[in-house]
């Protein structure tokens, strides 16, 4: 029998409607947006006082990295760069062993489903033994993040990475041998994680993510962006995120990473260049030309003093955008999405800059590059909520202290800007309620392995060492 979810407002696409319904068949899919009587009839599920809405989709995340989120905040006297804090994730990476890995996934996930997050990319590169040598199954790490996903219900996309070198004219890098595989052995290892994986789940799915120019040559780069688009899947990789990596890029290619991306054909609409925030206007033009998508990640570059996308620019020449919470130093993905216009306020001393683009108000903006966005992104069918596509959405109480008081018609912009993680009451994947009433029935056991897990690192008994990756001076 169907679900009929009743909510007081459901947020349809271009605006909350009173007196709409969401009806979901058992198989987790949308049959319709009605609160009409349904032939056959209908489980009723009364949601008063709440709003419904699609659930958001993170479409850049690194799990482990939850594991320094406080640890990196001292600096010292001339304070920290990116390069210092990519020391401590080494560190942090180093020792983790499987379960490690699986319960610091499983507290990060934890949190993003009580966010509202619904769907996680997870752009995964740590797959060796910590001494580098790979394990029986070179798949064993990915597999257990996507197993932390599914025992928390977040709907995953497994973006398998790959990682080569340490940079142009570099030797191979001490805290990386977890993440080196040539491109050959990438290749063979992402084909059996694809074997095991497509059409295995309706909530796990795969993409390939070539770390980043500095991490790949470009001729491996392109074998494996190949391999992605005779498959139909996803491509992810980071680029143009410190000014640091241009500049060798410069050095091998003689251009910046997306003018060589583009000059090597390898921008496509199934490529989503994680940051692009070091740009020249030749280079924002041919990512809005391939059709691919920018996934910003706005809390976590200005905890490590990236920069500022010129998101304005970008969305006027046509560019899709996405969110991710990537470092973990905050997973709230409405905080991305408003920084996304917050940064450029600072910067130019005004205020609603994304504003109007198109004819486009702001808020529906930033709300959907966090919904269909990412999932475009992705390659999901989730991000909207409309027949056919899964059942996958949260629920805002409407009288929670951060937004309550305001007419429906403000109410997006409402959520959008001031909305708190106290406000989200329910969340679901297809139509399996995953959160609650604000509560996640695993959140005590997942909290508590969590717990004895940075404890070991606390007392050493995980060889992490945080002060002497912190930098010298
Ligand atoms: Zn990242």
């Amino acid at each position: 029998m169907p679900t009929l979810y009743l909510p007081d407002l459901l947020y349809t696409g271009d605006a909350f409607r009173s007196g709409a319904g969401l009806l979901v068949g058992d198989d987790g899919v949308i049959l319709a947006t009605s609160s009409e009587r349904v032939a056959g009839g209908a489980a009723v599920v009364r949601m008063a006082g709440k709003a419904l809405l699609p659930g958001l989709v993170n479409a850049h995340s690194h799990s482990f990295q939850r594991l320094i989120r406080g640890v990196a905040e001292h600096g010292g006297p001339h304070g920290d760069d990116f390069w210092a804090w990519r020391k401590m994730i080494y560190q942090a990476a180093a020792h983790l062993e499987p379960d490690d890995v699986f319960n610091v996934a499983r507290m990060a996930f934890l949190e993003m489903a009580l966010s509202g997050i619904t769907a996680v990319g997870e752009f995964h590169y740590v797959h060796a033994r910590p001494d580098g040598t790979p394990y029986d199954d070179p798949n064993l790490l990915a597999k257990r993040v996507i197993e932390a996903a599914e025992s928390v219900g977040l709907r995953i996309c497994m973006l398998r990475a790959a990682y080569a070198r340490a940079g142009y004219a570099l030797p191979q890098e001490a805290g990386q041998q977890r993440f080196y595989e040539s491109g050959d052995e990438y290749l063979r290892n992402t084909e059996y994680l694809a074997a095991d994986l497509l059409n295995a789940s309706s909530t796990v799915s795969m993409g390939v993510a070539p770390h980043s120019i500095r991490g790949l040559k470009l001729d491996d780069l392109t074998r494996i962006a190949e391999w992605a688009e005779v498959r139909g899947l996803p491509i992810h990789l980071h680029a143009a995120e410190q000014t640091a990596e241009i500049a060798a890029c410069e050095r091998e290619h003689g251009d910046p990473p997306i003018r060589l991306l583009a000059r090597s054909g390898l921008l496509s609409n199934r490529m989503t260049l994680v940051h692009a925030i070091h740009t020249a206007a030749d280079e924002v033009e041919a990512i809005a030309d391939a059709g691919a998508v920018i996934c910003a990640c706005p809390t976590t570059e200005r905890n490590l003093g990236d920069g500022i996308i010129d998101a304005r620019s970008a969305i006027e020449r046509g560019i899709l955008f996405c969110f991710g919470s990537d470092s973990q130093a905050n997973i709230n993905l409405f905080e991305d999405a408003r920084e996304l216009d917050y940064h450029l306020r600072l910067k130019r001393q005004r205020r609603l800059l994304l504003d109007g683009i198109d004819g486009e108000d702001i808020s529906s903006r930033l709300f959907r590059y966090a919904t269909q966005g990412g999932a475009t992104s992705l390659g999901l069918s989730t991000g909207s909520l409309e027949a056919g596509r899964p059942a996958d959405f949260f629920t805002i109480d409407l009288d929670d202290v951060s937004i309550v008081g305001v007419p429906p018609r403000e109410l997006l912009p409402m959520v959008v800007f001031g909305l708190e993680r106290t406000a989200i009451r329910d969340v679901a994947t297809e139509g399996r309620m995953i959160v609650q009433e604000g509560r996640h029935a695993q959140a005590a056991e997942i909290v508590c392995r969590y717990r004895e897990l940075a404890g070991r690192i606390e007392s050493g008994s995980i060889r992490t060492d945080f002060q002497a990756a912190m930098p010298r001076f």
